[in-house]
């Protein structure tokens, strides 16, 4: 299928804007155009602040998932493992929180942002260890929040909770490296997320052996296949490798959970997907949302559902914003 016309996407463009849970990086509502695509269900979110040349790399994605799905190795996912989140809350309330989630296996802490302090971070972390036993897995992210010196200190305060990795502790690359030799006999690992958002960013990361496991994002990396030249670089050079979200609808998800499926594929060790994330919006636009329990995400194809989309449709001014956007984003690809 060749490449849609502006006109083609916004003939099939649905433009979303759904409510979050609970607040991530300080948005409390998710935008989304959602294209009826021939080739299936696709997304298009890059995030509001992001310039146009990254919000194209986004659109790379979307345009491979809704017309240029035979570029992409065919896959049918069935239930992934994927790990909870646990947003940047009270300690007190880490429990309830992940009863709410059927208590998965492998968690994810929030640290480090907005209101964080290293003591609500350590008392967070503690009350995942405590509710999940010795035998759960905690991964923590800082979304590059923490200097080095402050994730320094965090980190081996945190070592006695037994942590698998940490992802992007800080925000730079160089101080990335330096705090992985620093770290070294903890055996906690360094992922990388916010470090690799073009795909020249691997050679960086890897060359600086600033991490030991990379965070792939299926609309960020602009699609699956860059996203597994990423995970082939990353693996030949000793990396592991994850699949996370971007905080997507359903639509997006499934994508990441393809992606997944793939790099799971002969590899029985692979690490559980930060994809458990659709809870955090307050609906979906398709009719069976892919909402993980006990750690586990039972994937199906999106299907649209029109009463949704109809419910969360944005108001006609964010709809122009979105469709402006698109024109500019669309002579970037
Ligand atoms: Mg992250």
């Amino acid at each position: 299928m060749s490449s849609p016309s502006l006109r083609d996407l916004t003939a099939i463009a649905h433009a979303v804007s759904i409510p979050m849970t609970t607040p991530f990086r300080g948005i409390t509502t998710r935008e989304a155009l959602i294209f009826d695509a021939p080739d299936g269900p696709a997304e298009w979110s890059p995030f509001l602040e992001y310039d146009d040349a990254e919000a194209a790399t986004w659109l790379s994605a979307s345009l491979e998932q809704g017309f240029h799905q035979d570029r992409v190795p065919a896959t049918t996912p069935g239930t992934i493992a994927v790990n909870g989140t646990v947003p940047a809350i009270e300690a007190a309330d880490v429990p309830a929180f992940l009863a709410g989630l059927g208590f998965p296996t492998c968690v994810k802490v929030k640290v480090g942002g907005p209101g964080s302090t290293r003591a609500t971070d350590v008392a967070r972390v503690r009350a995942v260890r405590g509710a999940l036993g010795a035998t759960g897995r905690i991964r923590i992210d800082a979304n590059g929040s923490w200097t080095l010196d402050e994730a320094e200190h965090a980190i081996r305060e945190m070592e006695p909770l037994d942590l698998d990795y940490v992802e992007q502790p800080v925000e730079s690359v160089s101080d990335m490296a330096v705090l992985r030799g620093r770290m070294s006999e903890l055996g906690i690992g360094i992922a990388a997320d916010e470090s690799i958002r073009r795909s020249s960013d691997i050679t960086t990361v890897l060359e600086a052996k600033a991490c030991d496991v990379v965070v792939l994002k299926v609309q960020p990396l602009g699609g699956i296949v860059k996203a597994l030249a990423i995970a082939a670089k990353a693996r030949e050079a000793g990396c592991d490798v994850v699949v996370s979200s971007a905080l997507e609808t359903s639509v997006g998800l499934h994508y990441g959970a393809k992606l997944h499926h793939i790099l799971s594929t002969n590899q029985p060790q692979s690490l559980d997907a930060g994809l458990g994330t659709a809870s955090f919006l307050a609906g979906d636009v398709v009719t069976t949302p892919l909402l993980a329990h006990a750690g586990q995400l039972p994937v199906t194809p999106p299907v649209l559902d029109a009463d949704s989309l109809a419910r969360f449709a944005m108001t006609n001014q964010r709809r122009e914003w979105w469709l402006g956007r698109l024109e500019r984003c669309l002579a970037l690809v």
